[in-house]
């Protein structure tokens, strides 16, 4: 067995845990709350500097009280989030990172947050070669493996999903995080309402999208419901269509969902009609595998550990801009 502990802080979620191949052995979690607005990334890792000891801890307590037997000297390597992601953020972890791997003797991992949302959802779901449709605060992606790297088919050309409905939701005066907040309004809308659907080749665009919505809503701000239903009626539609496209492109039959946006019911329905209508089948993880988390971290840092992949501590400085094309993929066939 090969045992891995595993560090996420890409943004907001601090979160921490031990895994081995089979299971998760112990995870915690703590959530920077912003108290107005989206995510101030100082003030974010801040909050990982203050709470990391206490949430490394609380994990190996958990380890220890589901096995008596559990012992840091068990510990196989320490994984944590190289990128992408906010460089404050990310340089509080990596730092933590660092020295638990130096004071275990262990070899450290750094991991692609992307390609560890993807590698949890295989793991869990157990799909073989799904095209992947990523989608999270700050990245909408889609991905499928060839020939050595997960290669990006098309994404977003400014900013995420995650991150246009949580604009969005803020514009109509809601507390981050506003995607759910927006699902829930969506479910009370009736009418449909004209807003832009921009793909571009393979590509996507959510910022006109975005701020047609908030201009609609200071118009008519009594349409709030209709709004949501439609912003997400457009963007899931979108994102539907370009994941389409790419199993299309690629003769592949399976969709994996990915990423915090991916809790979403109706994204989730639609790709599985999607799916349905071409014969192929769909796959999403539970909830707690699709936001950012420390288990997918550990996750890959075992792929990667048993298969040589290591980062030697001069290669371990953070990257808030790395692709996940860029990553050699040495535990696929
Ligand atoms: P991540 O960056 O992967 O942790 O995902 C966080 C993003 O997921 C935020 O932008 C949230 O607003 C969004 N999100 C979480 N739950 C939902 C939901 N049910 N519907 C739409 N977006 C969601
Ligand atoms: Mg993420």
């Amino acid at each position: 067995m090969t045992l891995i502990l595993g560090l996420e802080g890409t943004a907001w979620n601090l979160s921490v845990a031990l895994v081995d191949e089979s299971d998760v052995l112990s995870e915690a979690v703590s959530t920077y709350q912003p108290k107005y607005g989206g995510i101030h990334p100082r003030e974010a890792a801040q909050h990982h500097a203050t709470e990391i000891k206490a949430v490394i801890s609380r994990v190996f307590h958990k380890a220890q009280e589901t096995n008596p037997e559990f012992s840091l000297g068990q510990i196989d390597g320490v994984a944590f989030s190289q990128g992408p992601g906010m460089g404050p953020c990310l340089r509080t972890v990596a730092t933590a990172a660092r020295a638990l791997a130096l004071a275990l003797k262990r070899p450290l991992l750094g991991v692609n947050h992307c390609i560890a949302h993807i590698e949890v959802g295989r793991w869990q779901c157990k799909t073989n070669d799904p095209v992947v449709l990523y989608v999270s605060g700050a990245n909408s992606q889609v991905l499928a493996y060839r020939a050595g790297h997960y290669r990006i088919f098309g994404e977003t050309l400014d900013i995420g999903i995650g991150n246009a409905l949580d604009k969005f939701a803020r514009h109509l005066g809601l507390s981050h995080p506003g995607g759910p907040k927006i699902e829930a309004l969506a479910l009370q809308g009736t009418s449909y309402l004209e807003l832009p659907y921009v793909v571009k080749g393979m590509d996507l665009s959510f910022s006109g999208l975005t701020t047609a919505a908030k201009e609609t809503y200071d118009k008519m701000p009594g349409a709030r419901a209709d709004i949501c239903y439609s912003f997400q009626e457009t963007a899931f539609a979108m994102l539907t269509e370009v994941t389409e496209r790419t199993m299309g492109h690629l003769g592949k039959d399976e969709v994996l969902l990915a990423g915090g946006v991916g809790a979403n019911q109706r994204l989730q329905q639609m790709l599985q009609m999607m799916c349905e209508d071409r014969g192929g089948r769909f796959f999403v993880p539970a909830k707690k595998f699709l936001g950012d988390n420390g288990i997918m971290i550990a996750y890959l840092g075992l792929l990667m550990l048993t298969s040589g992949s290591i980062t030697p501590i001069e290669q371990s400085q953070v990257r808030p801009n790395y692709r996940p094309d860029d990553v050699e993929v040495t535990w696929r066939e």
